[in-house]
């Protein structure tokens, strides 16, 4: 799953506009991924200028 280190994020929207499950959102002050839609792609990752977007392999 992608985790959001929120003191990095610059709220840009560069990582909403990548998604092709559409799953990001930009709130005010607020990134919120829909872990549920989310394909594990990881565009959002790679583009985030600001490196605030990172996977973590799921626990199991
Ligand atoms: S990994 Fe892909 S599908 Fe998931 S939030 Fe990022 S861009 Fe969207
Ligand atoms: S690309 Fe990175 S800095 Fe920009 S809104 Fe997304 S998470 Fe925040």
């Amino acid at each position: 799953m992608i985790e959001i280190r929120e003191g990095r994020c610059d709220f840009c929207g560069v990582c909403v506009a990548v998604c092709p499950a559409d799953c990001i959102e930009l709130y005010e002050a607020k990134i919120v991924i829909d872990k549920e839609a989310c394909t594990d792609c990881l565009n959002c990752v790679h583009v985030c200028p600001f490196e605030a977007l990172t996977f973590q392999e799921d626990m199991v």
